[in-house]
């Protein structure tokens, strides 16, 4: 790799006039000598190469490859010259950065077109070259090794692209009798027990569905969260951007999000042309709206994330661990690129989210003891056919857990069943632990001073009814007796003509 740099120095007053050209030329051989090789292996490091003093103006010209990168070259420099200066009583006012280039080897096929702060890029021969676009400010907020990372990234994604996460089967349940082999989904519009709502992958859920998943519900609560001694809490279900920088989500989640925004004034004034073109012509001029609304964030994507706000930056007293509660207070929403399949994989979700934090030793054995009762459920009450599978998604591979001790730890548990039309795995639920990522994230301590960890488990609601219906039907004679008690009657009304 290696890094050119060009800038200029703008000081407070005539460096030519007060410092000696001996002077100047015997400290930037200091520095190359000392300053721009430190922390770097014999012989690398960054260098000065050339120089020249106009006036108020120091410009440089700095070399350097992987060991001292000529931006890090730069800012130490930077110091030093203000130092310097300073006992001719000069100051420096700032610096310009008139030309950045970094060059690196770079697998041809890997197409890079576009690159934040960077204003041009030339690939070939299998090399990258690139021509930054970067202030002193940017210098100073690490941006072009961010840059790098972000190549670096880009290249393990390439990697793992196409290839699927990790899937290793961990359990599968006995074979059960199936009652039905139809479309789930398709039954219950015909019953007239769901309707789509008007928007993408949205349903109403009319009394009958709705008294379905009320009774998964109480079952997760009165076979789960309170055997285990979960407390109900309320997370929000609007997610500021500073909430989705802590989790990660930032990173990737931007195809997938429903956006959240908020009018840049309530001023009327500011909105009567809306008002007006509305009441004319009776069509919503989104263009129009566009123009004066804010994004101030997003709606609930994975549930856990908004809960993290309440621990973050306090110290919990280790004799209070784990802690233990969920959420079931709302919906998720995700734009479901493709796939969108009647309540097997919606836009707008019904999902419980648990959630415990503790010691790691407590929190692999919390993950043990949900997986414990959650197989009872499914053997007893709702009496599926499933699997469950070790799943690690790429992006944890590429946050350098790799160590397979650590794989084996840290990662997600998915439940899937068979749905006997169409002879598919459906996810419906799962169990994650997340390491330390969560309260690292939102900077959480443990009294003691020992890690902190996290785990959570998320039960999709419509997930559970797909697949219990497509296995179980719609004769509730054939229910397993437990649930169909703990169902009772269903409701009988909302019917049109
Ligand atoms: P899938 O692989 O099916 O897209 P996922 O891996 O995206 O699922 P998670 O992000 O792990 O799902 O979410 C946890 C749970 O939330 C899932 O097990 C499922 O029960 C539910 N869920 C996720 N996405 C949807 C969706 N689009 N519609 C309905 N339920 C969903
Ligand atoms: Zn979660
Ligand atoms: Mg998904």
């Amino acid at each position: 790799m290696e890094f050119r740099l060009k800038a200029n120095i703008k000081c407070s007053g005539s460096v030519s006039e007060v410092v000696s050209a001996p002077e100047i030329t015997e400290f930037m051989r200091d520095c190359n000598e000392g300053l721009l090789k430190k922390g770097a292996p014999p012989g690398c490091g960054a260098e000065i190469v050339w120089w020249n003093v106009a006036g108020e103006k120091i410009e440089l010209k700095l070399v350097s490859d992987r060991f001292v990168r000529a931006h890090d070259a730069l800012l130490r420099l930077k110091n030093e010259l203000g130092k310097f200066l300073g006992k001719h009583r000069i100051g420096i006012r700032g610096m310009e950065i008139e030309d950045y280039e970094i060059a690196m080897e770079w697998e041809a096929e890997l197409r890079i077109k576009k690159l934040p702060f960077v204003k041009e890029i030339k690939q070939e021969e299998g090399r990258l070259k690139l021509f930054l676009d970067v202030d002193e400010f940017a210098l100073e907020k690490r941006i072009p090794d961010r840059i790098l990372r972000l190549l670096e990234d880009k290249k393990e994604a390439a990697r793992w692209k196409g290839k699927k996460e990790h899937w290793e089967l961990l359990f599968e349940s006995n074979k059960k009798s199936f009652y039905f082999d139809k479309d789930p989904t398709e039954e219950l519009i015909k019953r007239g027990w769901i309707k789509h709502a008007a928007g993408r992958g949205q349903w109403i859920y009319g009394p009958q569905s709705t008294k379905i998943f009320r009774t998964f519900e109480r079952v997760l609560l009165d076979e789960v969260c309170k055997p285990l001694g979960y407390e109900e809490m309320i997370f929000p279900k609007f997610v500021t951007w500073d909430v989705w920088k802590r989790s990660g989500h930032a990173k990737g989640i931007f195809p997938e999000a429903y956006y959240v925004c908020t009018p840049k004034t309530r001023d009327p004034e500011f909105w009567e042309d809306v008002m007006d073109y509305y009441k004319v012509t009776n069509e919503i001029p989104v263009e129009m709206i566009m123009g004066k609304i804010e994004n101030v964030g997003g709606m609930c994507y994975a549930q856990c994330p908004p809960f993290w706000v309440f621990p973050q930056g306090e110290t919990i007293p280790d004799e209070i661990l784990p802690i233990k509660v969920f959420d079931r207070s709302g919906t998720s929403y995700r734009y479901e690129s493709g796939g969108l399949h009647g309540i097997e994989r919606l836009d707008e979700f019904h999902r419980v989210e648990i959630v415990w934090i503790g010691k790691k030793e407590q929190v692999i054995e919390q993950s043990k003891q949900l997986q414990a009762k959650y197989r009872r459920i499914f053997d007893e009450l709702l009496d599926i056919e499933w699997r469950e599978a070790w799943v690690t998604p790429w992006f944890m591979a590429q946050e350098g857990k790799t160590g397979l001790a650590e794989l084996k730890e840290v990662g997600t548990i998915d439940y899937e069943a068979v749905l006997p039309y169409n002879g598919k795995w459906l996810e419906f639920q799962n169990v994650s632990v997340n390491g330390d990522k969560y309260p690292k994230g939102f900077n959480v301590k443990l009294q003691s001073g020992a890690e902190l960890w996290s785990g959570c488990s998320g039960v999709g609601l419509e997930r559970w009814a797909a697949v219990f219906l497509a296995q179980k039907g719609f004769d509730t004679d054939k229910w397993p007796a437990k649930f169909r008690s703990a169902v009772g009657e269903l409701p009988e009304v909302f019917r049109f003509l």
